[in-house]
């Protein structure tokens, strides 16, 4: 008999996913690869008009595949009525993808750590690590039940190393993104849960501004493969960890970065 075929990397045939911060960018890119590998997909933003925009451009795919909804991450009502909209219209969430992000400009030139105000430290925390957390919290029951989970957080370059632009609450927040993922790898994967984690270096989205700001100019001096990311080089990444075939690989902080950091 032939070996039978090897767990597809590309398929999500059936899965239901969801994607924070799925409106734009690196969210938006990923949304695209789920619903081109099969999966229902619903995605989130707390900016109405960029989920609408989403919306518009995903049009083709049908309301059957695809959902957009407007929440904020950082309010556990709101994440769960997402969730349990999800669950009534298609069921549970079997992938997670914690995209949902800020990361606030530097002012001027003085130090950070005297320019960041307390409500800005709080709401970086909040939206970039506890949101991340309440979605976890909220997805993991039902995955629990039936002994399969895919979770998947986007962390940053600026959690790895000595951050080159991004601010401190900034590093701080996916830094810790990478520790909650590492303790809840050991904490779910005798659930038939993985938790794993993507570190983007430069990619360019609308975080990151237009392709020759002074910031991306010097950010590809840095990077060996001479170029700044896509969206969709993050996507492939999170594509291959949502996939059956990612099942021993948990716990892990992949960076993609064009060879910036390597660890
Ligand atoms: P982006 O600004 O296009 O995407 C961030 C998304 O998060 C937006 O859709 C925004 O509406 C949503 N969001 C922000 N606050 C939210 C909230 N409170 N509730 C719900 N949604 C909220 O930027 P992006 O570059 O696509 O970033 C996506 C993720 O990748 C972020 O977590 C970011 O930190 C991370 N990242 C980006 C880069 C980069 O170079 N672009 C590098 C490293 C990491």
């Amino acid at each position: 008999m032939p070996p039978s075929a090897p767990p597809s990397t590309d398929v999500l045939d059936g899965r239901i996913a969801l994607v924070t911060g799925g409106g734009t960018g690196i969210g938006l890119s990923i949304v695209e690869r789920f619903l081109a590998s099969g999966a229902r997909v619903a995605f989130f933003s707390h900016d109405e008009a960029k989920v609408e925009a989403a919306q518009r451009r995903l049009s083709a795919w049908g309301s059957d595949r695809v959902y957009g909804a407007t929440a904020d991450v950082t309010d556990l009502d709101q994440v769960e009525r997402v969730f349990e909209r999800v669950r009534q219209a298609w069921g549970a969430v079997d992938v997670l993808v914690n995209n949902a992000g800020i990361s606030p400009k530097r002012k001027d030139a003085q130090p950070w750590t005297l320019t960041i105000t307390l409500a800005e430290w709080y709401r970086v925390l909040d939206v970039n690590l506890s949101g991340c957390f309440l979605c976890i919290r909220t997805a993991v029951p039902a995955m629990i039940e039936r002994r399969y989970g895919r979770i998947i957080n986007i962390s940053s370059l600026a959690g790895r190393t000595i951050p080159k632009i991004a601010g401190p609450h900034y590093a701080a927040s996916k830094a810790g993104l990478a520790g909650l993922t590492r303790a809840l790898a050991g904490d779910l994967g005798g659930h038939g849960i993985t938790v794993n984690c993507v570190a983007p270096g430069r990619i360019f989205t609308e975080m990151t501004g237009t392709p020759d700001s002074e910031a991306n100019s010097l950010a590809l001096t840095r990077i060996p493969v001479g170029r700044l990311g896509e969206p969709a080089d993050i996507a492939a990444v999170v594509m291959f960890l949502a996939s059956a075939a990612a099942g021993f690989v948990n716990g892990a902080t992949i960076d993609v970065n064009g060879g910036e950091f390597a660890a």
